[in-house]
């Protein structure tokens, strides 16, 4: 089987996934039309200059517009499990979903994502949980305000917080949630946020974030191996990452190659695993991320096998379904999915 093909099929996960990213065109061209929203033009493949960008948020804003309906929502959660399990052999998601920009009350929006994510996995064996957004270009107090939301109305599938959008001037400042991330800690919540992703971000800003916001995950962070002390601190803390490879080229156009930020984060031995962030804005899917990304970056099977486990063990779902989901990948890996050379495990972080 050539390498491409063993990269698609190696199971997977995706712990860094906007909800409304996943949704399928024709879907969204659907519920634009019934719900009389025009959907402005936009090319998923076209370089994100700042026209590109303007475009990609203009379509994401009509994308959260149209989810009018729960059964919208439940749909959008299950076709975008069937599609990544088609694609790149997706076996656990979490779904990031800011409830600020959708035109649903939380608990409603949240019990028919739920609902469409049984459906992932009463017909595909897809685990999955959510992790809810906080809003980046809103102030720091509406995200305590949406910690409080979450936590007046605890559904068990719900474990954590993290971050979209943008801010108002592009700069991430992810400390000023401080007290959000306080507040989610208190309440058992476990915690994740956008750091480190371009060039306007500081080294420092990831190990930063990991202290301050007692991170458990960090999402993009590619910064961090710019400077050999943000490195050290970043790997001594144990954080696993969650990267996304065609965002750095769609948005910050660092091409595929063996010098790339997540590259050199592989290399520097952080626990990385792969996720498509925005899947439908970006023009990718889970399994074209490793399959187109990792080759090009100098990167094998062997390592492509070390990423997806970290994927498993980075997981905030039970331990249980955490061991029976490394027992499985660890079959298909003997099996003749992944590498047949013995991995070495990546330390979970509890
Ligand atoms: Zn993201």
């Amino acid at each position: 089987m050539e390498l491409r093909e063993r990269l698609r099929r190696l199971p997977k996960t995706e712990l860094h996934c906007h909800f409304v990213s996943t949704i399928r065109p024709a879907t969204l061209a659907e519920l634009a039309a019934r719900e009389r929203i025009e959907l402005p033009h936009h090319d998923p493949s076209a370089p994100f200059d700042e026209g590109g960008l303007l475009a990609f948020l203009q379509v994401f804003d009509a994308a959260q517009a149209v989810l009018t309906r729960p059964e919208d929502v439940a749909r959008v959660a299950a076709e975008g499990v069937a599609d990544a399990v088609a694609a790149g052999s997706l076996r656990y998601r979490e779904l990031f979903v800011n409830p600020d920009d959708l035109p649903l009350p939380y608990p409603v929006l949240i019990d028919a994502m739920i609902d469409g994510l049984e459906q992932g996995r009463a017909e595909w064996g897809v685990g999955s949980r959510i992790v809810v957004a906080i809003d980046r270009s809103l102030p720091a107090s509406s995200a305590v305000a949406l910690v409080e939301t979450v936590l007046a109305h605890r559904r068990a599938a719900v474990v954590g917080i993290g971050q979209d959008n943008l801010t108002a001037d592009g700069a991430e400042d992810a400390l000023r949630f401080r007290d959000a991330y306080a507040l989610a800690e208190r309440h058992g919540l476990k915690r994740t946020a956008h750091v480190g992703e371009t060039m306007r971000a500081q080294p420092a800003d990831v190990p930063d974030a990991i202290d301050a916001l007692r991170l458990d995950r960090v999402d993009h962070g590619y910064r961090v191996v710019d400077d050999p002390d943000a490195l050290a601190r970043a790997r001594d803390s144990g954080v696993p990452f969650d990267c996304t490879p065609y965002s750095t080229l769609r948005l910050s156009q660092w091409p595929f190659a063996p010098d790339h930020r997540i590259a050199r984060m592989i290399r520097a031995g952080l626990p990385v695993n792969l996720s498509t962030d925005d899947a439908v804005f970006f023009d990718t899917d889970i399994g074209r991320e490793y399959a187109d990304a990792l080759p090009a970056m100098g990167l094998d099977l062997e390592d492509a096998t070390r990423i997806a486990r970290a994927g498993f063990e980075a997981a905030w779902c039970d331990d249980d379904e955490r061991a029976a989901m490394l027992a499985e990948f660890d079959a298909a890996v003997r099996a003749g999915a992944g590498s047949s050379v013995e991995t070495p495990s990546y330390r979970t972080v509890q």
